[in-house]
């Protein structure tokens, strides 16, 4: 039981830094905060990712890329011209890690109002750091699971960032439906999207990039709208409309 309760919990703790800190405030901006609490989410992001930290600069980078050229060969991740999930996910390091390097030509538009803190990046993804969390979890797994299947989940547990990122980019440009026709492969995976917080409404955000509300229609619920507003409300952050 316990097990689980882990498991549920690193998933959506890691999720949430992802969906809210990485893709809504980093890559598009949809809301602001003061550099404290920038702080805070950064060190928020480092602790739920652990091993898999995704830099929010890099991060944001990225995705730009992906929103100004989906389902095109500059696309980082395409699932129309990666043969398949795993190449796919190895595209999309490569092309991280180059721009978390700087290694990356990206345009100098790409660049504007990312939060940038790279010292701190350089410290969380650090191959040394990322082995600490390793032996973290694996301490935790000894103490928690109490078959040997429940090992199985290890390299979920280890690699929690790119799955999350996989789980979009690739079954959400496949499968799914559509609420607007688009020139790209975009879907919504999931019609009630509890499983990746709003994410998976991928065809309405490719459509309403800028929206903070991933949901559209009604029953489209994204849990992660209510604690933006919820955010904006006691001034940790600032919506784009308020
Ligand atoms: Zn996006
Ligand atoms: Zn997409």
């Amino acid at each position: 039981m316990a097990f689980f309760l882990f498991l549920l919990l690193h998933w959506y703790l890691s999720l949430f830094s992802q969906t809210f800190f990485l893709h809504r405030y980093a890559a598009h901006s949809m809301f602001q905060m003061h550099r404290g609490w920038e702080r805070f989410f950064y060190i928020f992001t480092w602790i739920t990712q652990g091993s898999s930290y995704l830099s929010p600069y890099a991060y944001g980078v990225l995705h730009r890329l992906h929103h100004a050229h989906t389902d095109t060969e500059d696309d980082p991740h395409s699932p129309s011209f990666e043969p398949g999930l795993f190449p796919l996910m190895f595209k999309t390091w490569k092309i991280y890690n180059a721009i978390n390097t700087d290694q990356y030509p990206a345009e100098e538009k790409y660049l504007k109002n990312l939060p940038a803190w790279r010292s701190f990046d350089r410290f969380a993804g650090s191959d040394l750091m990322r082995i600490i969390w390793v032996l973290i979890y694996a301490g935790i797994y000894a103490l928690l699971a109490t078959s040997w299947w429940m090992w199985l989940f290890f390299p979920i547990t280890c690699l929690m960032g790119p799955v999350h990122g996989a789980i979009v980019n690739y079954f959400a440009h496949k499968y799914g439906y559509r609420n607007f026709r688009m020139e790209d492969t975009s879907r919504n995976f999931l019609p009630v999207d509890i499983l990746m917080m709003g994410e998976s409404y991928h065809n309405n955000h490719h459509k309403y990039i800028s929206r903070p509300n991933f949901g559209y229609r009604w029953f489209e619920i994204d849990p992660t709208y209510p604690v933006i507003l919820l955010l904006d409300k006691i001034g940790i952050i600032r919506l784009q409309t308020s």
